[in-house]
């Protein structure tokens, strides 16, 4: 790999910054005291926590500025410390806070620099009246298959305005937020190339309405539900990027040319090593919970870390956990620093997370025996959480799909 820029130079380290280290603490300290004390009740409840959005909004953890300077660090590694830390007290908590990263990303990564102004500090309203913000791809008939979009955009040259028409599913914050990014198809022929992204303000526009609200395994905290379109119009000047841009590239794509963005796919390969991070923040606390019960469960006369069956599922637990944190790293540094994913790390990296903590949140129910599968116990609800994470963003086999195309230069199906 070469080096392209000054901070690369300087050699090789994996020593954390005082300032990284700084926001890891102050973000832990957030979960520690009042993520991971809420999340059972928030749980059960299965609603939006209102109050704690609030709370992470008032100290800063919530807002525009705050991940524009998480965004900002040039290693690219803050984003995944901040996720991490904060998914490490409760995963359905945790993205119902920055759940709104998903849409602000692709606002960022596709918007005009006056979109960009304009929508993405009303994702977080203001620190007295937080809001969220909901990313729609997925459809009932589209999920991995993102070209199988049937939500339309068609624009009306009379008023100048796009009209939308559709339902998508799945949509965390869907309903609740006022900016949705939805993803819509231009042109049907063209499949996924024929995509666009639009930004709708929920409040200020007629015909999008919430649908069903999603009852769920886990993350039961963080909203999830369908979403109605219904001849919803919206000002020309609100598809990401500009219509001029959109309509060149279409033209580009019909005949016959090149063209680099697919919308949704855009969204997902930059996101996906900050998911791969929550992914962790779930592994690492089921592991730290299953270290400390197992020095103190006493079975047989002993500890039962005494038995290496015990001490080497921690042991490989802890590596797992280390590795995929590597490739988190790696992916989130490659991304910031503008490298290219040639060979898929974005994909690898929350590939490996998300694995990981399925099987770490496993492995500690059955160290923690009886009581890891009672709700008297967090790893239970772990486990449930962390078990989204081979399914959202790209499901694992996606995720080996992409890697493997990556790697082999084919169109592996
Ligand atoms: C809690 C939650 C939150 C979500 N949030 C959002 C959101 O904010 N925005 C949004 O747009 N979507 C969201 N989603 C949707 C999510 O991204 C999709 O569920 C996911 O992409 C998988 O699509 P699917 O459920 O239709 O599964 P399917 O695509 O039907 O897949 C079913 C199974 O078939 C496998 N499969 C499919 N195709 C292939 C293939 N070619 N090769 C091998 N195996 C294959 C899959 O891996 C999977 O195991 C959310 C979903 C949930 C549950």
């Amino acid at each position: 790999m070469a080096a392209t820029d000054d901070a690369t130079q300087t050699g090789f380290s994996l020593e954390l910054t005082d300032d990284q280290r700084e926001l890891r603490d102050w973000v832990h300290g957030f979960a520690e005291s009042v993520v991971r004390p809420a999340a059972a009740e928030w749980d059960e409840r299965e609603e939006t926590p209102w109050p704690i959005i609030q709370e992470a909004a008032r100290i800063g953890l919530y807002s525009y500025e705050g991940l524009a300077s998480f965004f900002a660090d040039e290693t690219g590694l803050t984003l995944p410390i901040v996720n991490e830390e904060l998914f490490w007290g409760d995963a359905g908590i945790g993205l119902a806070i920055l759940g709104t990263a998903l849409p602000v990303a692709a606002i960022f990564g596709q918007g005009t620099p006056e979109q960009i102004a304009e929508w993405i500090p009303r994702c977080f309203g203001t620190a007295d009246e937080p809001k969220v913000a909901a990313f729609c791809a997925s459809e009932p008939d589209a999920g991995s298959d993102v070209s199988a979009i049937r939500t339309t955009a068609r624009f009306d040259e009379r008023t100048s305005e796009w009209v939308l028409n559709g339902q998508k599913a799945w949509a965390t914050n869907g309903g609740i937020a006022d900016v949705h990014v939805v993803i819509a198809s231009v042109d049907r022929e063209l499949g996924a190339r024929g995509h666009a992204a639009f930004v709708i303000s929920k409040e200020e526009t007629k015909g999008i309405e919430q649908g069903a609200k999603v009852r769920k395994h886990g993350l039961r905290a963080s909203h999830t539900a369908d979403v109605h379109l219904d001849d919803c119009r919206i000002p020309a000047d609100q598809v990401l990027g500009g219509k001029e841009r959109l309509d060149e590239r279409l033209a580009r794509v019909r005949e016959g040319r090149r063209s680099r963005s697919q919308a949704a796919l855009q969204t997902f390969e930059a996101t996906r090593p900050t998911v791969g991070a929550q992914a962790l923040g779930i592994a690492r606390a089921a592991y730290e919970f299953a270290l400390e019960y197992a020095k103190e469960r006493v079975q047989f006369g002993r500890p039962i870390i005494d038995n290496q069956a015990i001490a080497f599922t921690l042991a490989d637990m802890k590596t797992e956990i280390d590795a995929a944190r590597m490739l988190v790293w790696r992916a989130s540094w490659m991304g910031r620093t503008g490298r290219p994913f040639e060979n898929a790390e974005g994909s690898m990296s929350k590939l490996k997370a998300g694995e990981v903590a399925v099987w770490a949140t496993e492995r500690a129910i059955q160290i923690l025996g009886g009581n890891g599968y009672t709700r008297e116990f967090p790893v239970e609800r772990f486990h449930r959480d962390a078990k989204i994470y081979t399914i959202f963003e790209g499901t694992s086999e996606i995720q080996r799909l992409v890697i493997a195309r990556a790697i082999s230069g084919m169109h592996i199906r």
